[in-house]
């Protein structure tokens, strides 16, 4: 079993539900619906067909519903053309010309100053700004001979852009996630921890109390990591943006940074895009690729999301198999390595009993760890510290479990709900004898919040069984 979770982006790659399913079979937990592309209609069947399919006993895949945020593109163009280095090009965001390059609507130029750079499609041309025409459109020389195409990315690193964090498109996908069953709303170019309370404050007007994901991948939320972390109920590593936002050197550091303050925090930390990327066309990858992988384990990354690879690549399910493969062989040399919260000046409850836990599993070899949880905020506390034993988080609530699919190492199961403590031994016996892992005699832990429901409260911790 994998401990750290494969999310795939569904896509014209794995649109049916055979080639779905089979993707489960070889280890998907969850998939993610990239909501910058297709109609409305095409985003909607994506949610369908993913509800169709079967993962574990009963239930189906996590469905993580990400939300293109403020992401500048080139517009519909009449049609692609070459731009030649020195060319003279227009940006607009106003009238869509011969020869001018008309972007996303919305965006100011106020703060761009003569010699910004601009990139576009992924860095794949640069063009330098010349001269601010108006607040709505600039003027740029070619740095590359280029061609320009329809619907591709323009990045502004180091500038800082008058848009929205929420586009109106956005709130359109947002509403339709929530109502086709979204488990987790990730959101693109989050620039601040404010950013949270705006797309929550929709998510509960909308009547629903799905968590969001961060994606960081601009320069301003490499800055605010810390406090966007912390806010945040999740966070993922975007390198394809990050690398064209940021100089590409230093996306590796970065990576490493995030997943170290989202480990701290016990918050979920997602690496995603480029993962298999030479696996889009070829059979197998590459060394770089592999050893990529097994550092992102090795840091402490929760799951690894593959993008193009299944949503456009010739081979989805070699993909997801390789990808296996990889993290199972890393995962069993890796070296457990707990941290010592005691070396920490403030601890939480939560905190000191989720460490306890994970130190009285290793002390006594006992290799199962209950949690009861409503939230998941107890699983999420014990899978940080990385123990070297099964995670079954037992919860009430599918949501929750469907949420845990996202946690490293954190195997959910729904159970009956409980309203008291004394509930909890007798609950956990019988799901784990379900579960075919109960031995009598042989010791488990059990940790949880009492009293019972109040969430992230983790200050309960039993051990039970005899020998
Ligand atoms: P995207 O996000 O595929 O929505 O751009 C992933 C990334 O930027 O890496
Ligand atoms: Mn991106």
């Amino acid at each position: 079993m994998n401990k750290t979770k494969i999310i795939a982006t569904i896509g014209p790659g794995c649109d049916s539900k055979d080639a779905l399913q089979k993707l489960v079979d070889s280890g998907v937990a969850c998939f993610r619906i990239n909501l910058s592309h297709g109609s409305n209609d095409n985003k909607k069947k994506y949610f369908d067909l993913i509800k169709s399919l079967t993962l574990g006993e009963g239930d189906r895949p996590t469905i993580l519903a990400d939300l293109a945020g403020p992401k500048i593109r080139i517009e519909q163009l009449k049609a692609p053309f070459k731009v030649k280095k020195g060319d003279l090009v227009e940006i607009t965001n106003e009238k869509p010309g011969e020869r001018s390059i008309s972007v996303s609507r919305g965006v100011r130029f106020r703060k761009l100053n003569p010699g910004a750079r601009i990139l576009i499609d992924d860095g794949r041309i640069t063009l330098e700004v010349k001269k601010i025409i108006t607040d709505n459109t600039i003027l740029c020389v070619a740095l590359e001979t280029g061609e320009i195409n329809s619907k591709k990315g323009v990045n502004f690193p180091g500038i800082e852009l008058d848009v929205p964090a929420l586009t109106e498109q956005d709130k359109k996908d947002l509403a339709m996630s929530l109502k086709s069953g979204a488990d987790w709303i990730a959101l693109s170019f989050v620039r601040s921890h404010r950013d949270y309370k705006i797309i929550s404050e929709k998510i509960k007007e909308m009547g629903y109390s799905t968590p969001v994901i961060a994606k960081v991948e601009k320069w301003e939320a490499v800055e605010n990591a810390q406090e966007i972390i912390k806010t945040f109920d999740a966070v993922m590593v975007a390198r394809g943006d990050l690398g064209v936002e940021l100089p590409l050197e230093r996306v590796p550091t970065i990576q490493k940074s995030v997943i170290k303050i989202a480990n701290d925090l016990g918050k979920p930390v997602i690496i995603a895009t480029q993962i298999l990327d030479s696996m889009i066309n070829r059979t197998t990858p590459t060394r770089a690729e592999v050893s990529d992988i097994a550092n992102a384990i090795i840091d402490g990354a929760d799951s690894l999301m593959v993008t193009g690879e299944t949503a456009v690549g010739k081979h989805p399910q070699k993909v997801i198999k390789v990808l296996k493969r990889v993290i199972e062989e890393t995962e069993l040399s890796v070296i457990k390595k707990q941290t010592n919260e005691s070396t920490q000046k403030k601890i939480s409850t939560a905190k000191a009993i989720s460490h306890a836990a994970c130190t009285v599993a290793r002390v006594q070899k006992i290799d199962i760890l209950v949690t009861m949880t409503h939230s998941g905020s107890t699983a999420r506390m014990v899978a940080r510290h990385r123990p070297n034993t099964r995670i079954i988080a037992m919860t009430p609530f599918k949501e929750t479990s469907r949420r845990l699919n996202l946690v490293w190492g954190v195997e959910p199961v729904v159970v009956s709900s409980y309203s008291s403590s004394d509930e909890i031994p007798g609950i956990v016996i019988s799901m784990l004898e379900k579960m075919n892992i109960y031995e009598k005699g042989k010791k488990f832990i059990v940790t949880g919040g009492v009293p019972v429901g109040l969430p992230g409260t983790t200050n309960y911790l039993s051990v039970l069984g005899f020998n």
